[in-house]
């Protein structure tokens, strides 16, 4: 039986192909530590979990939820746009709930990729935005993040074509852990305005950020709702990746195409899990500061243990990651498996990410400092000599 092309012509998806390297070492005994995949190591926090323990029970939950999300989801979404970037939302038309914000950030291609479109996608980047414009049958563009820039895109260096559609950003950026300012998403607004493309913003990370840097949205961009969407998640700031939450905010026209292709797919999120999600969106201060915290101590962990062994890395104000060039002559995935088979530390290769990470490994900053410490010294044996 043969299955599609469009699957057979898929790169293999990288995490999937990692997790098996992975167990490999493993099962050789090797005491690996995985820096490699971005799931965070510690629990949800409590509120949400106890908001979720009661909304379970509750048979009026147990029924097919809304396509859309609940109107106390949309409207938690909205109020937590109010307090946190002063943007104003309308929660029956600029608002949609996803069952985690990957489902919506793929199926977004179906809504306005035709065969043969083409979509400028980060590179590199999350995978998922040029993968998902393949499964539509459009062309996946590069969109250069050089190093020499900060990893920030160059419009006026960019070039479109008629098929051009979507434009797709990810600040705080996963994997170069770079983070944009109001300045470029007003470059990006005005890019798409001209162009008439769809600007698509990813901001799993806006709340993950360290040494007082606060993101900014795309929407706080005067006149970006016309052309924008920014999509949101609970994984990170609330430790939430396996509960399966997040939404999507901006155009209105944008949310009713994204909506047309879901409501024909999928059936919505379990209203119990957007019930903990609304928890989480108004939950203490003090949870997002302890994140913080813990990540900036990480973060400073590896800088630090990597800056002594020669690198010259400024510590990146966002994200989970740390975004380390190879030693001297290695290719990402050479200086991989360096670390894999001396080292017992797994990263991600570069390459994963799209052509231009090549000569770079992405870490993860996903494990207790103790793990991490030990990381960081069987780095510094092998690379220290
Ligand atoms: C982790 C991550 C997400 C979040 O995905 P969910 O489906 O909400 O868990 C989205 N975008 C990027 C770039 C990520 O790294």
């Amino acid at each position: 039986m043969r299955v599609a092309s469009r699957i057979e012509s898929l790169p293999p998806y990288l995490f999937a192909e990692l997790d098996k390297k992975l167990a490999a070492k493993r099962a050789e005994g090797v005491d690996v530590i995985s820096l490699g995949v971005g799931d965070p190591d510690q629990p949800t926090p409590d509120h949400v979990v106890r908001a979720m323990q009661s909304a379970v029970a509750e048979s009026t939950n147990h029924r097919y939820p809304s396509y859309y999300g609940s109107r106390e989801f949309r409207q938690a979404v909205v109020d937590w746009y109010m307090r946190r970037f002063g943007v104003a939302l309308d929660p029956e038309t600029e608002v949609l709930a996803l069952i985690g914000s990957k489902e919506g950030l793929g199926h977004l291609s179906f809504a306005f990729v035709d065969p043969g479109d083409e979509a400028l996608v980060p590179d590199p980047g999350y995978p998922v935005y040029a993968i998902s414009t393949l499964l539509a049958g459009g062309i996946p563009m590069s969109l250069p993040m050089p190093a020499e820039r900060g990893f920030l895109p160059d419009f006026e260096d960019t070039a479109v074509t008629a098929r051009t559609k979507l434009l797709w950003l990810n600040f705080p950026s996963n994997p170069t852990a770079a983070v944009a300012d109001r300045s470029t998403f007003e470059e990006a607004v005005a890019f798409a305005v001209e162009h008439g493309l769809l600007l698509a913003h990813d901001a799993a990370y806006s709340e993950i950020t360290f040494d007082g840097y606060v993101a900014p949205s795309v929407l706080q961009v005067p006149g970006a709702k016309d052309v924008a969407l920014e999509f949101g998640s609970l994984s990170k700031s609330s430790n939430m990746t396996g509960w399966r939450i997040g939404y999507c905010v901006g155009s209105a026209h944008a949310i009713r195409a994204l909506s047309i292709v879901k409501t024909n797919l999928d059936s919505g999120q379990f209203t119990a899990v957007q019930q903990a999600a609304i928890a989480a969106l108004s939950g203490p201060d003090r949870v997002l500061d302890e994140l913080r915290a813990t990540y900036q101590r990480r973060r400073d962990l590896v800088i630090g243990t990597l800056n002594g062994l020669g690198w010259e890395l400024t510590p990146p104000l966002g994200s989970i990651y740390v975004w380390l060039p190879a030693l001297e002559g290695q290719s990402s995935a050479g200086f991989a498996d360096l670390l894999l088979d001396e080292a017992g530390v797994f990263v991600a290769p570069g390459t994963g990410y799209g052509p231009a990470g090549e000569g770079y490994v992405r870490i993860s900053l996903t494990v207790p400092e103790d793990r991490l410490a030990e990381a960081m010294d069987r780095v510094a044996r092998v690379v220290g000599g």
